[in-house]
């Protein structure tokens, strides 16, 4: 049986944690639990308030028997946070901003009679180091990575250590510390499961022993001929690329399909959302750089495919609504409620693809050439696009600012190495100083 210590040096068995029936590998792989074969399993949430974490609570919403809160994680929506305390009542949250925190010990203290002892009960945790005490804590046996961007680095690498299995939405984390990531997943036994529709979609068109042994797959063994990884191209597929130089930030974060948080909108309509999920996807499943081809669906019905050596091509099909990748990886090997509507074949219309265009996408084409070179690249690469996209958010940068940034940060880096913690956040730190004197040069 899996023991797992938490804080407090007590160690809880697999069972206690709702992560009871272990199963073994057709291949030998790695062993899998499956949740809820004793009791709930408990669930923290990185990344609680977000899009991603709102649509989590969903699923937990529609699977009580299956799933309780152990913690809740988030930045400094204290009013989103304490709305989410009131109904779950979990054990503990964190605040990594500190400021946030004591607005919110202050409206816990404010709430009198039954609920207010309950809430007080809560433990609130606080800054990077209490986000990362709750995510390694020990006492999950599942963790929602969906903190955004380099953030939930230290967090993740916290929970993996706990053996816990990890629904994945962070992909920055991933393409930052890939190599890392992975290496440490082998020592703890940690499951990884993806919570990107993408990914979401490939891990549902391979065989069970590769879902099983994700970071370490044998795709050519397996008669995989290619991971075909789908993306709508944004807001601006079909806008003349001439235009592109005077789009505006309500323009960039408003998504024709999905609805997202801020960050990962402004990613999908620069496509360089697409270069993080084509690094996350050879990451994931362990994929050369031709073993993925990107292919624009404007329509977001098909949500990848895998093509495999025989000609088959298999494809995962559904609503775009991110409730469904969350209950596949929460209920996986189990197919439960997620509160989707099941997609109306009547209603799609007609299914189109294309390749995308180098001249509208740069963003796409600098995460391939940086995934080519190596870890050093992807994590400058994800660094200098966070600076890039959080000065254009604030409007301190063009639209197509930002694949200049990214493109002159990763002129200037060579030799890096990212192959250690502290290696990818010097690389991270020297990209994003880098990013910054670009956009100074550039600032509007
Ligand atoms: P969001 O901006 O809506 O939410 C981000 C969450 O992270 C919030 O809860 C915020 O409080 C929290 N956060 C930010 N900084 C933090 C910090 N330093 N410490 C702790 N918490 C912090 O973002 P989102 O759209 O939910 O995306 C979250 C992640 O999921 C991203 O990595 C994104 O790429 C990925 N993802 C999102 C979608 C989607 O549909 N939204 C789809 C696929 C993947
Ligand atoms: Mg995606």
């Amino acid at each position: 049986m899996v023991k797992t210590t938490n804080q407090s040096g007590a160690s809880a068995t697999a069972e206690q944690l709702g992560r009871s029936e272990f199963l073994g590998t057709e291949s030998g792989g790695p062993i899998f639990f499956q949740p809820c074969a004793n009791g709930p399993t408990g669930v923290t949430i990185l990344g609680a308030t977000g899009s991603i974490g709102l649509s989590t609570c969903e699923v937990i919403r529609h699977n009580p028997d299956r799933f309780y809160v152990h913690g809740l994680a988030a930045g400094h929506n204290v009013a989103q946070l304490f709305a989410q305390m009131r109904e779950f009542r979990p054990a503990r949250v964190a605040l990594s901003d500190s400021g946030a925190a004591v607005e919110l010990k202050a409206m816990v203290e404010g709430v009198r009679g039954d609920e207010g002892k309950a809430l007080r009960n809560i433990e609130i945790l606080v800054g990077e180091q209490g986000v990362c005490e709750l995510a390694g804590d020990g006492a999950a046996g599942m963790v929602v990575g969906a903190i955004v961007g380099a953030a939930g680095l230290k967090p993740l690498l916290a929970a993996i250590k706990t053996g816990a299995r990890i629904c994945l939405a962070n992909k920055e984390a991933l393409v930052m510390s890939g190599q890392l990531f992975f290496n440490e997943v082998k020592k703890s036994g940690a499951q990884v499961l993806p919570v990107d529709s993408e990914h979401s979609a490939i891990f549902q068109c391979l065989p069970r022993d590769l879902q099983q042994n994700l970071g370490f797959c044998d795709l050519k063994g397996a008669g995989v001929a290619k991971l075909l990884l789908t993306g709508s191209g944004g807001p601006f597929r079909d806008t003349p690329v001439e235009q592109l130089a005077a789009v505006t930030v309500a323009q960039a974060i408003n998504h024709p399909v999905w609805s997202m948080g801020p960050k990962i909108s402004v990613d999908s309509a620069t496509m360089m959302n697409k270069a993080l999920e084509y690094i996350e996807a050879r990451y994931l499943f362990n994929a050369g750089p031709d073993q993925v081809e990107i292919v624009i669906h404007p329509q977001s019905v098909i949500h990848s495919m895998v093509s495999y050596r025989d000609g088959a091509v298999l494809a995962q099909l559904g609503a775009p609504d991110m409730k469904t990748p969350i209950a596949v990886a929460m209920g996986f090997s189990e197919r439960i409620n997620s509160g989707v509507a099941p997609l109306d074949f009547t209603k799609v219309g007609t299914l189109t693809f294309k390749q995308p265009e180098p001249e509208r996408y740069p963003c796409l084409y600098l995460g391939i050439e940086a995934s080519k070179q190596g870890q050093a690249c992807t994590t400058a690469l994800n660094a200098a696009n966070e600076e890039a996209v959080a000065a254009f958010l604030q409007e301190k940068l063009s639209f197509l600012g930002i694949s200049e940034v990214v493109a002159a940060v990763l002129d200037q880096l060579s030799g890096e190495r990212a192959l250690s913690l502290e290696e990818i956040l010097a690389v991270d730190a020297k990209a994003r100083q880098l990013a910054q004197a670009e956009i100074a040069k550039r600032g509007r």
